[in-house]
Order: structure tokens, then sequence, then C-alpha cells
């Protein structure tokens, strides 16, 4: 019981993919491990993760521009119900947030999400921002019509020390 115990299968053979021999091989000259003295593993893996980032959002851009072109078809426009014209948010939503996207009020400019809320004598309800401004929710806009979209990436979270308390 004193001993170390060490489970029977502690080191399985791992046969390597064909593309790792390379690797292995380097490492071998290496001494067995693998090193970066000269730096330049980390200055080449910089340089394609900022060719990678710029690639990343040259695509984001071209995705907001083609939800936003198709969304424009929609403003002006109502579904008729309340079920529809929820549904209808509901599914904006749902794709802005999985391109980590919002709309934009159009009445203030704040990153917000377009909601259908019921009003006296607007049966198939209004379309509403839903965004918190200076740390309240705020409901903007209010027409039984969609409004014009425009998309804004979502607004990062704010780190703890900067929210105000109450
Ligand atoms: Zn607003």
């Amino acid at each position: 019981m004193n001993a170390p115990q060490r489970p029977p299968n502690a080191d399985p053979p791992i046969p390597s993919p064909p593309n790792e021999e390379q690797e292995a091989e380097n490492a071998c000259r290496g001494g067995g491990e693998i090193t970066q003295e000269d730096g330049s593993g980390a200055a080449v893996a910089t340089a394609m993760l900022a060719e990678l980032k710029r690639e990343m959002n040259r695509l984001q851009r071209e995705i907001r521009l083609a939800i936003q072109a198709q969304l424009a078809q929609m403003s002006g426009r109502t579904l008729g119900s309340m079920e529809a014209n929820r549904e209808l948010a509901r599914s904006i939503q749902e794709m802005l947030d999985a391109h980590g996207l919002r709309v934009r009020c159009t009445h203030c400019g704040h990153p917000a999400i377009l909601r259908v809320s019921p009003r006296a004598g607007a049966a198939a309800g209004v379309f509403v921002f839903d965004h918190t401004i200076d740390g309240r929710r705020t409901f903007h806009g209010g027409r039984v019509l969609m409004p014009e979209i425009r998309l804004v990436a979502k607004p990062a979270r704010r780190p703890r020390g900067e929210q105000k308390a109450g």
C-alpha cells in the first residue's frame, strides 16, 4: 500500500498517424523533447493566428451583411398574429445569437433584442427593442410593423468591477 500504485496500462503504445512522423523525427534530434529554442515556432503561430483572425472577421462581416439583407425584406411587415410575430422575432434572435449579433435599436442605437409585446389595440402585438441602458432594462420601439433591422456585434460582457451596484 505504501508504493505508488500504477494502473496496468499506464503507457499504452500509441500508434502515431502519418502526419506526425515529421514531428517525431524532430523530437528525436532534439533529444526526445519538442523544443522551441529560436522562437520561430511561436512567430509562425502568431502570424497564422493573425491571418486566421482577419479571415474570420471578413467572414463574420459577410454573414452579418447577408442576414441583414434578408431581414430587410421583412421590415414594414407584420405576420398578422401575435404568435407568428413572436415566432419570427424568436427565430431572428436565435440566428443572431448564433453569430454573436444583435439588432441596433432604431431609437437610441444600442444593441438590442427584438421582441414582440402585447399592446392594447394591437392584436398582433408590437415590435420592441429590448436592451439594458445604464443598468436598466429598457424597451424602445413599439410599432405594429417590423422595424428596419441593422445588425451590430453583440457587446462584450462587462467585467464585474465595472458593474454598478443596484
Ligand atoms: Zn433603444
